[in-house]
């Protein structure tokens, strides 16, 4: 049997190529921001994770840019041996300190932040208890590490101690959860999750992936969000949206972080993060230590638009804070054909279907930045309940929407 077989049999695409409803690597022709040029058209971009309009700020390009003169273009290897460079521990003495934790490492996507520390930390003997909307990047961490992996009802307390009563007390045990959920917006129960932990001897590890620069007084995530920061073992986080680069980061206690820079595979075998990357990263986490007003703003624009969806009659997931918002579209088809009109009249955004979501539970994800303004999110907001009030319920009828 040719192993390749699957990939010539593989049509979904193509299907949907055909329909004119593939809504997938639509390219930009400018930098991200509020609104782009995507395919020779102006959109309005609410589609991304660019949190605090960072990614086109000069500062942090000049940054970056400086970097490149200074370090060069990449670094030719892993941390662990020629790849370290002091901005990397630069970003990472600032990180520590802002994040009120004793050390930070740095990986070189947020992904592998994922991978790295879960595998490192927990082993084949022990249990990790995970919330069954954390990130993808959560479960390929936990099969990495070979330990057993105990999956939780979503935000469910209750699910949560029931697990944690039946296991064995003298497993290690490690509980993950996303700080913000990357689809829903929902935030965790960070409160509960900390009592529970302490309880059951597990340790606790959020990913702050949506939190940093979104959450708490000072943008400094979920934990700080809760009043929490003490509490949480481990946090990691991204630098792709909020710091507006590419890489990530674990915060934790010296000896815990340490650990893991001699023991995570995924860390110790790959490169190390650009110098643009790293630089741009530390550029944008001092922009947000230094204007606390931009996470403010930040859900400020998120309450704006989310309570406009509502009096537009849209139905929408409605109780978080955070700058995503998702609209419900139910099925595949009307989720294709909302993104695809939606698109046309220059509005760009997410479509999540399954298996990111369960069947007949289809969204469009909307996202926001701090830099959003209120009168184009009323133009985006008119676009899309004029789109989305105007979508017929059968399925023929809404193919012939496109004609
Ligand atoms: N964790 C969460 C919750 C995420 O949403 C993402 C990215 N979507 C990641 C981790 C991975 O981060 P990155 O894309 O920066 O590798």
């Amino acid at each position: 049997m040719d192993l390749f077989n699957k990939c010539y049999a593989y049509e979904l695409a193509d299907k949907y190529k055909e329909m004119g409803l593939y809504p997938y690597f639509h390219a930009l022709e400018t930098k991200q921001d509020i609104e782009v040029v995507m395919e020779g058209k102006r959109r309005i971009m609410i589609g991304s994770n660019n949190y605090l309009g960072l990614t086109g700020d000069q500062r942090i390009i000049d940054a970056g840019v400086e970097a490149i003169k200074n370090f060069g273009s990449g670094v030719s290897g892993s941390r662990f041996l020629n790849g370290t460079l002091t901005i990397h521990l630069q970003l990472e003495n600032e990180l520590a300190e802002f994040l009120n934790k004793e050390a930070c490492m740095t990986f070189s996507t947020g992904y592998q932040t994922n991978l790295g520390i879960i595998s490192a930390i927990a082993g084949r003997n022990d249990l990790i208890f995970c919330d069954r909307e954390n990130h993808a990047s959560i479960y390929d961490g936990a099969r990495l590490s070979f330990a057993k992996m105990v999956r939780y009802k979503h935000n469910d307390m209750e699910d949560l101690e029931k697990r944690l009563a039946e296991a064995n007390p003298e497993t290690g045990k490690l509980i993950v959860t996303d700080g913000v959920f990357s689809m829903t917006g929902d935030i965790c129960n960070l409160p509960e999750i900390v009592r529970l932990a302490k309880k059951y001897g597990a340790r606790v590890m959020v990913d702050d992936a949506h939190g940093l620069g979104v959450l708490g007084k000072s943008g400094r995530g979920t934990a700080e969000y809760f009043g929490l920061e003490d509490e949480v073992d481990i946090i990691m986080g991204t630098f792709s949206k909020s710091l507006a680069s590419l890489g990530g980061y674990m915060v934790a206690d010296t000896k815990v972080v340490d650990y893991v820079r001699h023991k995570s595979r995924p860390f110790i075998f790959c490169a190390a993060i650009t110098p643009a990357n790293a630089r741009t990263a530390l550029e944008a986490l001092r922009i947000l230590k230094a204007e606390p007003q931009r996470p403010k703003r930040l859900l400020e624009v998120a309450d704006y638009v989310r309570k406009s969806l509502i009096n537009k009659g849209l139905k929408i997931i409605d109780h978080s804070i955070v700058p995503i918002i998702p609209i419900y579209t139910y099925t595949v088809l009307r989720t294709m054909v909302a993104c695809k009109i939606l698109y046309e009249r220059g509005v760009y955004v997410n479509p999540v279907v399954p298996p990111a979501t369960p069947e007949g539970e289809c969204l469009i994800r909307t996202s926001y930045t701090s830099t959003h303004t209120f009168k184009l999110m009323d133009e985006a907001v008119e676009i899309i309940a004029d789109v989305l009030n105007n979508l017929p319920e059968d399925e023929e009828e809404l193919l012939k929407v496109l004609e």
